[in-house]
């Protein structure tokens, strides 16, 4: 790299500028001195030689003798300075004059200048004081062409003195400058511009002993720091950047990062699956198979990983036999139900150059229960929970909570049974009476599920409405449910019987984007009477956004469905959802057994949940009523509608049908 215009260079042009304007000043005030202290010498000159010749000259002009002044006038000539010397009389009359030699022009501009020529005037008295008027006027003048001479000679001496100075000084001072900051500059340049390319970050410069304490110095010092700041941040980008060669996924710093991030930008309360997953197989082949074979199957198994994740998924590699999967928003359960996925598809054999591999895994899970682990900790977990597995031999799935694994274990398995009850006719619906108590006649009736069990008894598993929630299978379930349902109200309808039906319904389900679709074309499928259809909402799981919950109802309330708030007395103790009640359109409320149960001793619940219902104007049914006790304490409230074991409890749809038709 060349520079197109040097730093010596300007400078000394700029010192050779100043220097040529100072001095042009300097030339011309002295010149102007010197010309002033000439004249001054001229004048005195002049008036030497007047006073020389005016007594003589006074009495020549007073006798009028002509020829007598003329005379002392030439006699002045030899005093060589004067040019013209003449008598001029007090009217400016001019008497006689002598031009001693034809002068040579001075240039008129030298003369207007220096205001040429220089003249001096003497009075010529006539002798004795009584007459103070002069006689005439002696006027002398000095040679221009002299003045002149002077003026050039000494302006040539200045000029080539000055110019001579000024050239030794801008060459002292551009050696001096060239010396301390021109050859420095110039080497730092010069070093930088040679620095490769892999060096450029982090280098530093020399800091020359001279110039510790100036501006350079100065300058190296705050460039060696940045290089430090820039080196320090660039290592961090670099160990945060990095991904695994061959695989091109995020190494586990990397990876740490991006799950950190993750975690800062979900709510607390949002979960997800970290899935560490060793691949045994990788690791066993370490240096038992050429390295290109061991390659080409760690790139066929993680595409069997590729294909098994979804888009939510991030995916690094922790070492050669370990990657990590971040599930995120993935509960246990999907989690597992994907580490299930993967361990059946990655153990399916692979040909490897004419040998037949079966490859075997362990996979650990953790998952966010603790909004305070960091992406560390969970990593961590995730990665112990693998080694569990792995003690606990080929092929197994952990997660770090042990019961966690149970119940997610539980669950897939509770999927599948579900799945397959369903096709397999294992789900039947019973029927629980809901009855006015006043006069024992049923009013209406509860749908609820029942699976056929080992024994052949039928019953509802405890979590299987959860677990069906937790796995999505739910859906289905509901589905089967609400068909099932509408299938006994139009077969009862066509015998006349006119017995609503209330079908319960999670929040979850009633999330479903289709389910009021759904539900309507049942009801026009089957012909279904408005109102003779009625949903159970359980408060515990609230809708979500009370907003939502309005719109869901009240498209609901379109397709002819009437809704009853279950469990009521649990959940909705929320005022918020209170001030809504009034237009909400829900028709009844079903009280909770928890507060049936206790009667008659303890009974504010019913009372506050019996005074809500009546300024909602809502009619309540009572859930749970067991006892005569109870069931006459709730006639005396006015609480006429009960359901309970003290009627009947769920009952196979024949039966219902035999005891109440
Ligand atoms: P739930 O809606 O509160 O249902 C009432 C539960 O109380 C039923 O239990 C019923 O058998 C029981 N029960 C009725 N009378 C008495 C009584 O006098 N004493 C006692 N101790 N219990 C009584 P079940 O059938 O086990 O249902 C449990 C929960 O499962 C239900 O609570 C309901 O929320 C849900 N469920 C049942 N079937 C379905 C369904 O088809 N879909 C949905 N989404 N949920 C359902
Ligand atoms: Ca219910
Ligand atoms: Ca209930």
């Amino acid at each position: 790299m060349r520079v197109s215009r040097s730093l010596t260079i300007k400078q000394m042009a700029t010192v050779s500028g100043v220097a040529v304007v100072t001095i042009l000043i300097f030339i011309v005030i002295q010149l102007f001195h010197f010309v002033q202290q000439r004249r001054i010498d001229y004048a005195q000159q002049m008036e030497n030689v007047a006073h020389t010749v005016r007594q003589p000259l006074s009495q020549s002009v007073l006798k009028a003798d002509i020829g007598q002044a003329e005379r002392i006038l030439n006699s002045l000539k030899p005093a060589g300075i004067l040019a013209r010397a003449e008598v001029v009389l007090p009217n400016g009359l001019q008497t006689l004059h002598t031009d001693f030699e034809p002068t040579k022009p001075v240039p008129k501009l030298i003369a207007t200048i220096f205001e040429l020529p220089v003249q001096i005037t003497v009075p010529l008295y006539s002798v004795g004081p009584s007459n103070p008027k002069p006689l005439a006027l002696l006027v002398l003048q000095a040679d221009s062409w002299r003045v002149y001479q002077f003026i050039l000679s000494a302006l040539s001496t200045m000029v080539t003195t000055y110019l001579l100075l000024a050239l030794i000084l801008s060459v002292a001072i551009s050696w001096c400058i060239n010396k301390l900051i021109v050859r420095p500059l110039r080497r730092i340049a010069a070093e930088l511009h040679d620095l490769p390319p892999q060096e450029a970050i982090g280098h530093q410069l020399a800091l020359p002993a001279r110039h510790r304490d100036d501006e350079l110095g100065m300058l190296i010092r705050s460039y060696n720091h940045n290089q430090q700041v820039i080196e320090t941040v660039h290592d961090e980008m670099r160990r945060l950047t990095t991904r695994v060669a061959l695989t091109n996924l995020p190494n586990q710093t990397l990876f740490l990062a991006l799950l950190e991030q993750h975690i800062n930008a979900i709510a607390d309360k949002d979960g997800f699956t970290l899935m560490v997953l060793r691949i045994e197989t990788l690791q066993e082949a370490n240096g038992v198979v050429a390295d290109e074979q061991r390659d080409a199957l760690t790139l066929t198994l993680l595409d069997k990983i590729r294909n098994c994740i979804d888009g939510q998924t991030l995916t690094g590699q922790l070492s050669d036999s370990d990657f990590v999967l971040l599930m995120k928003r993935a509960t246990p359960v999907r989690a597992m139900r994907m580490a299930r996925l993967l361990l059946l598809r990655l153990t399916q054999p692979v040909m490897l150059h004419e040998m037949q591999i079966r490859p075997s895994l362990s996979i650990g899970m953790a998952t966010r229960e603790d909004a305070h682990l960091s992406a560390t900790e969970l990593l961590s977990r995730a990665a112990s929970a693998m080694m569990s597995a792995r003690l606990e031999g080929k092929n197994q799935i952990l997660f770090f909570d042990a019961t966690m694994t149970e119940r997610a274990h539980k669950r897939l398995t509770q999927e599948h049974d579900i799945l397959q009850g369903l096709s397999d006719g294992q789900f039947a619906l019973f029927l629980q009476p809901q009855i006015d108590m006043r006069s024992g006649q049923p009013v209406g009736a509860e749908v609820l599920l029942r699976m056929r069990q080992p024994d052949g008894s039928w019953s509802l598993p405890e979590d299987l409405i959860v677990s069906a929630e937790e796995s999505g299978v739910i859906h289905a379930l509901g589905r089967w449910v609400f068909e099932e349902a509408c299938r006994v109200l139009a077969g009862w309808q066509k015998r006349g019987i006119t017995l609503p039906l209330s079908v319960n319904i999670s929040a979850v389900q009633l999330r479903e984007p289709d389910r009021v679709a759904h539900l309507q074309t049942l009801i026009q499928q089957y012909q279904i009477a408005p109102g003779s259809l009625m949903l159970e909402l359980t408060e515990t799981a609230q809708v979500g956004e009370p907003a939502l919950a309005l719109r869901l109802l009240n498209d609901l309330q379109q397709a002819g469905v009437a809704v009853a708030l279950d469990d009521f007395g649990m959940g909705y103790a929320n005022l918020n959802w209170l001030s809504q009640f009034k237009s909400l359109p829900v028709s009844k409320l079903k009280m909770d057994r928890s507060f049936v149960s206790p009667l008659p001793e303890e009974n504010a619940m019913v009372r506050i949940v019996a005074a809500i219902a009546e300024i909602m104007q809502l009619e309540v049914i009572a859930e749970g009523v067991e006892t005569v006790e109870q069931r006459d304490w709730l006639l005396a409230r006015g609480i006429h509608i009960g359901q309970g074991y003290l009627y009947a409890g769920a009952l196979p749809i024949a039966e219902f049908e035999r005891l109440y038709f």
